[in-house]
């Protein structure tokens, strides 16, 4: 591929850049898709997906991931297992460094490499992530009716999953590794005065046990008066360890944005890495960064909503501006006196 320009490389497979990949298919752009090096995203890493509109029994997250790959292929998307080390955003064409030494030029470049939800590094949370251990309450929530359960953090997102999991479970215990929450005052609230929220103070997750058969069946905690627990187990001090009996696990202990490989460029991110995106002149929202050409889709602009319904949403319209935007680049190399867009 390297020497041609593409109309459009989308850069993460999961659901904002299938969804991407399909309307710029369908619009006959030829999107070359980069698989990146968690191909499918986020969704992979969940069993059954019950909010996500058109499936009334509920779909497999990786089903779905698989269906809308096929989609986009059937109207010709191409896929290829890439991750991008630099980016040169400024240059037209835009000039896409990957890992593996290949080198891409496209007329657009919709982002959509996610968000990774941070993982504790508990003994067992390779095996049990998808049966029983969660990062997404709003989508395993519902499979934990009458459990008792874990939430990892003591953020807002800790609390939104605690609160969201008390509709369901028996009981929730918000386990953090200090005694004072991180959280908005609003959101601790509503979360110390739920009856069926408790908290365990000063107490990290060491261990998760279960299987992919039974799910998860407990967990063992480790706690010390003056918190961060794993710091002191280095110092060598004596930890408090105990095993409980849970049905399920969820971290919220926050993501992280995939944009490393855009730091450095004029692509503004926010504080977290997030990429921020523009209005236009009525003050709408777009999927344009700032920068010509680069459009943005999914949980990598979207610390809010994260879910994968509204990723898809979001790849549809970067597709849609970057599809305008190639448009306007071809009538103005048709026509050099027109001004670029
Ligand atoms: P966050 O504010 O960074 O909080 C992460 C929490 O996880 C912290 O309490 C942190 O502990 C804990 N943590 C981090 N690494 C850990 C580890 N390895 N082991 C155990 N605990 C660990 O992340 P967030 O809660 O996802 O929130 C991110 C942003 O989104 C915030 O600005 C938040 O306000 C916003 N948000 C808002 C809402 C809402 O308003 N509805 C919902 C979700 C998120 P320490 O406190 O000790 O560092």
């Amino acid at each position: 591929m390297s020497g041609d320009t593409r109309d459009i490389v989308v850069a993460g497979s999961g659901v904002a850049g299938l969804s991407a990949a399909v309307y710029a298919a369908r619009a006959d752009l030829d999107p070359l898709v980069l698989e990146g090096d968690e191909p499918g995203g986020q969704l992979t890493l969940t069993t059954d997906v019950e909010n996500y509109l058109g499936f009334p029994e509920g779909v497999g997250g990786m089903e779905l991931i698989q269906r809308g790959k096929e989609q986009a292929e059937t109207f010709g998307a191409e896929f290829e297992r890439g991750l991008i080390e630099t980016a040169d955003v400024e240059g037209h064409p835009i000039e896409l460094e990957l890992s593996n030494g290949e080198t891409l030029r496209t007329r657009a470049l919709v982002v959509a490499t996610g968000a990774s939800a941070r993982w504790v590094g508990a003994d067992g949370e390779d095996e049990l992530m998808g049966y029983g251990l969660s990062t997404c309450a709003t989508c395993d929530g519902a499979f934990h009716r009458g459990d008792d359960v874990l939430v990892i953090g003591g953020g807002d997102s800790a609390m939104e999953e605690a609160l969201f999991l008390a509709k369901f479970a028996d009981s929730v215990t918000v386990v953090h590794r200090r005694e004072e929450l991180r959280a908005s005052e609003i959101m601790a609230e509503r979360a110390r005065e739920h009856d069926a929220i408790e908290f365990r103070w000063n107490t990290e997750l060491q261990a998760i046990h279960g299987s992919r058969e039974d799910g998860v069946t407990g967990a063992t905690l480790v706690s010390h008066p003056d918190g961060y627990p794993s710091e002191r187990a280095d110092e060598g001090e004596d930890l408090h360890s105990e095993t409980v009996d849970v049905g399920g696990v969820f971290y919220g202990i926050g993501h992280t944005p995939n944009t490393t490989f855009l730091e450095g460029t004029d692509v503004e991110l926010d504080e977290d890495g997030y990429v921020l995106t523009e209005t236009d002149e009525d003050g709408r929202p777009t999927t344009e960064t700032g920068v010509d050409g680069v459009f943005v889709a999914g949980d990598v602009a979207d610390p809010r909503y994260q879910q994968a319904v509204t990723a898809a949403g979001t790849g549809s319209r970067a597709a849609l501006d970057a599809e305008a935007f190639v448009e306007a680049v071809e009538r103005s190399e048709r026509n050099p006196v027109e001004a670029t867009p």
